[in-house]
């Protein structure tokens, strides 16, 4: 479910992130792969600078495989540990608790020092609403989700959900809201399902992504559109798919709003295939 961020509702938010992050010993990080860094809040990295963190690209099915290879590069020239997973057919989520194990080495061998048993290690799913926390914590629950009770001292209304012997998961995610500075990436947020369609404009979205597609995806936007050439003027580009599509109204001018949205759905619905709407820089 998309939500509109107020302040209050983002301090309220920030707070329990915190509060849930006393809890545990890994944060999973999910992000969308096809705007690795639009569908992050920058705060997350200050919010979690002493935990270990997994990034899990996810959505990895919808993003163009080249670009996320990039991303995964960006990622990992950063030290910082990611996966590539859609987890909505499960692709990859098994090597979840492997990677987890990996980053809490050292808190394992704190333990093994101690010559204590390890208990399981308690991890943390993080990320903006539409992302896929839900549909992560349940494939790594195997759909069988285990509630194992409350820790003592812990507030009565956390559960743990058991993954495997050696990882518990808190039953709720972390949420923290999406970064609306930049107009551009709440274009790539809105493209992607991230805000509600109440809340931003159709036509000037669409422009974005025709821009977008003009520059990245050329022979995408031909095919889907049957258009022997791209018109560099976006205005001229706009209209064209109007009138091959039929959008037009009397007088046979274009229909602006119905271009717009079938532009939109178009792209929501995977017609114009794999697309990643942001790059790394480098
Ligand atoms: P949450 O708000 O972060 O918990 O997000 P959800 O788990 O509810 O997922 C939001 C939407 O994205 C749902 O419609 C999911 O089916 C879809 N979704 C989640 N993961 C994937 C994925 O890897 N690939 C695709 N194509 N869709 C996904």
């Amino acid at each position: 479910m998309a939500i509109q961020w107020y302040p209050g509702h983002m301090a309220k938010a920030k707070r329990e992130v915190q509060e849930k992050l006393k809890l545990i010993d890994v944060v999973i990080e999910i992000v969308d792969a096809r705007i690795p860094v639009s569908s992050r809040n920058p705060m997350v990295d200050e919010l979690t600078a002493n935990k270990p963190r997994l990034i899990l690209l996810n959505k990895s099915d919808l993003a163009d495989p080249a670009v996320t290879k990039e991303w995964v590069h960006y990622f990992e020239k950063r030290n910082w540990a990611t996966l590539v997973v859609d987890s909505q057919r499960g692709k990859g989520i098994k090597q979840v608790p492997e990677k987890v194990r990996e980053l809490a080495k050292p808190l394992l061998d704190k333990f093994h020092a101690k010559g204590i048993h390890p208990r399981a290690l308690r991890a943390l799913i993080l990320g903006i609403p539409n992302v896929g926390k839900s549909t992560v914590i349940n494939r790594l629950a195997n759909k069988k989700i285990t509630k194992i009770g409350d820790k003592p001292g812990v507030t009565k209304s956390q559960q743990w959900i058991k993954v495997g012997k050696e990882m518990e998961l808190l039953d709720t995610p972390g949420i923290l809201w999406p970064k609306f500075e930049d107009q551009d990436v709440g274009f790539r947020l809105a493209l992607t399902g991230a805000i509600k369609e109440e809340i931003f404009d159709f036509q000037e979205t669409s422009v974005f992504l025709l821009r977008y597609l003009t520059k990245e995806y050329p022979d995408r936007l031909k095919e889907r559109f049957n258009l022997k050439d791209l018109s560099e003027d976006v205005a001229d580009l706009f209209d064209e798919i109007g009138k091959r599509r039929g959008c037009l109204v009397s007088g046979g001018l274009v229909d602006y709003d119905k271009t717009a949205e079938i532009i939109f759905r178009d792209f929501r619905q995977g017609k114009l295939g794999h697309i990643s709407l942001e790059r790394p820089k480098e």
